[in-house]
């Protein structure tokens, strides 16, 4: 029976459902049935093309939810949990790495090794189902599969998505000690997580300055004590009611997930001296900005650190996190909508314009 996908056939270019062969598995090769793959902030970069060296055509959709259709030699997932068919799975999107070069070896960091792939992302739709926006997702030999902890559903694990592990990579990158005060730009799905971990991670205080409204009354949700909203706050406004929250010194981290380079500078002034900033959101080249390195990073003894992508573990620990904590993550309502394959170009819309945070992509839906 053929597999119905999305593609995105080029930049710029609506998203139009394809027909592909049921793919026949090599051995090491794991078929999922499509439970549930998610709409992110990259997905509508890839749509506009903001990201370079994208093969088009593509199906889109890195963090997904499947059931195991089939599994040919694999009898066990990443963590060693026994693996069978119908068992509900997600898997670390990113592939390849070499443990060969010299980021991997030397430098010790994996997610910047050049031969990193990952799936929606940076494999073309001509190399087969290697994306979520299908109703069935080729998983090639050496992929990291994980078998989802109970209680977890797709929806808690999709409502959280790719920045349920960018928020925890970030939080983890980050100096944040129980007791701190932590402040996190932006309440889109990175941001959300971020909040979510760094409340878990033992901080005395969150505050998230974001908008919209729904989107700050779901940070309250998941662990944020203040949420000021850039709608209705100047940046003045911000800076007061941030100094009075933290007796006038600063939040001691601060976690970037806006994607927009001037929250960069008023991050700098917001942080207290010697504080940790985490800059996450910066995904696609928004471009630049002024800062004033003098008053804002070394007099500030300000440490600055980015965060690019993430490694196995952060999906691994977030997900345990998840599970253990579900009562107070209630990610599953961060899910806004759900779209059928060939609803993705108004998925895309609604989540370029806000109008959800989680849009899920149901490829078997009804
Ligand atoms: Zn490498
Ligand atoms: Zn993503």
């Amino acid at each position: 029976m053929p597999v119905r996908a999305a593609v995105m056939p080029a930049s710029g270019a609506p998203v139009e459902v394809r027909s592909f062969p049921d793919p026949s598995l090599e051995p090491g090769a794991v078929l999922l049935e499509t439970l549930a793959s998610e709409v992110c902030g990259t997905d509508v970069h890839l749509h506009h093309g903001r990201l370079s060296g994208v093969p088009y055509p593509i199906i889109p959709g890195h963090v997904s939810v499947g059931r195991v259709v089939e599994a040919r030699g694999v009898e066990r997932d990443a963590t060693g949990e026994p693996l069978n068919a119908g068992d509900v799975v997600t898997f670390y999107d990113v592939h390849e790495v070499c443990n060969a070069c010299w980021q991997c070896l030397v430098a010790r960091q994996p997610n910047r090794c050049p031969h990193r792939r990952v799936y929606g992302i940076t494999y073309s739709a001509n190399d087969g189902l290697l994306g979520g926006w299908a109703e069935r997702i080729y998983l090639k030999p050496g992929v990291r599969i994980f078998k989802l902890p109970p209680p977890l559903t797709a929806d808690d694990v999709i409502g959280g998505g790719c920045g349920l592990f960018t928020g925890y990579a970030a939080v983890e990158r980050s100096t944040l000690a129980m007791g701190d005060t932590v402040l996190v730009q932006g309440t889109g799905p990175v941001g959300l997580g971020a909040i979510a971990f760094s409340a878990l991670r033992g901080a005395a205080m969150v505050i998230a300055v974001g908008a919209p409204a729904p989107r700050l009354a779901l940070a309250g949700k998941l662990g944020a004590d203040v949420t000021i909203s850039i709608e209705d706050e100047s940046a003045d406004a911000r800076r007061a009611r941030v100094e009075e929250l933290t007796g006038g010194r600063g939040a001691d981290v601060i976690i970037e997930a806006t994607g927009n380079p001037a929250a960069v500078p008023e991050a700098l002034v917001l942080l207290r001296d010697g504080g940790t900033y985490v800059i996450a959101g910066h995904y696609t080249d928004t471009g630049s900005v002024s800062l004033n390195p003098h008053r804002e990073v070394n007099r500030k003894h300000a440490d600055i650190r980015g965060q690019w992508g993430t490694d196995f573990h952060h999906v691994y620990r977030a997900l345990k996190m998840l599970a253990r904590h579900r009562d107070r993550l209630p990610f599953a309502q961060t899910v806004g909508a759900r779209y059928g394959l060939s609803e993705a170009n108004r998925a895309l819309e609604d989540v370029e314009k806000l109008r959800v945070t989680k849009a899920l992509i149901i490829p078997n839906g009804s």
